[in-house]
């Protein structure tokens, strides 16, 4: 025993937002796997219990709504840290380096955001992609429709149909994607955001916090890491 009170006997119960592969996303059997979820894995281990995870909109993620609610232990969603989530949320040591990137139909060529001015423009609703995008088109005062869909799917969706010129989300996600749909769509440009994911717990749940600094700290200094980074993210 740990001492770690967790929210439901037996279980370290995970919150996050699918599909959003190769961080997490279902498998051919309905199982959610992905680099996320063999990290937090790590640590149900070290706890010894089996990790249960929640599949909820990002908006109650990040907000801290999912944690104080008690809905789940622990949030793992592929999730930058930033300034104002670490106002409600305790994040982990940063676990992952992402930046954004513009992607575009294969063979369209666009490579900078003003080729976007009169048309639509894609992104994620609640991400950090979608607020670069919104800071950028203000500054600069760019006439780009941008257009907000509710999860990673439904933007991927819309990018391959059409209904979007281009469409932004971290760079992970598009390479895997690109990996998983050979020739659909390009990265045509990226964003140096230079973004780092944590995984967060309750505000003040020092003693989860501590168990997940210390599964990640392990799985970097006995390869863990790496072998899982291979598996999931590739080079
Ligand atoms: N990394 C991005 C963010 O934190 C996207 C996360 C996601 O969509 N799961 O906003």
């Amino acid at each position: 025993d740990s001492g770690v009170p967790l929210i439901k006997a037996g279980a370290l119960t995970t919150c996050t937002h699918l599909p959003y592969a190769p961080f997490q996303s279902k498998d051919d059997s309905g199982k959610v796997v992905g680099f996320d979820v063999a990290l937090i894995d790590l640590v149900a281990a070290k706890l010894n219990v089996t990790q249960e995870i929640v599949d909820t909109p990002f908006e109650g993620i990040k907000s801290g709504a999912d944690l104080n609610s008690g809905k789940c232990d622990v949030a793992a969603a592929g999730m930058t840290i930033t300034d104002e989530r670490k106002q409600v949320l305790d994040f982990s040591e940063p676990y992952f380096d992402a930046t954004q990137a513009l992607a575009v139909v294969t063979g369209k060529k666009v490579a900078t955001l003003d080729e976007l001015v009169g048309k639509r423009l894609g992104v994620q609703g609640g991400t950090t992609g979608e607020e670069y995008i919104n800071a950028q088109v203000k500054e600069k005062g760019l006439k780009i429709e941008v257009v907000s869909y509710r999860d990673l799917a439904a933007l991927q969706q819309a990018l391959v149909t059409n209904q979007v010129e281009a469409a932004v989300n971290d760079l992970p996600v598009w390479n895997e994607y690109i990996k998983a749909n050979p020739g659909k769509v390009e990265v045509a440009t990226g964003f140096d955001t230079g973004e780092q994911y944590g995984f967060a717990v309750k505000k003040g749940n020092a003693k989860l916090l501590a168990e997940v600094n210390a599964a990640i700290a392990a799985a970097r200094t006995d390869g863990t890491y790496d072998k899982l980074y291979a598996e999931w993210i590739g080079e």
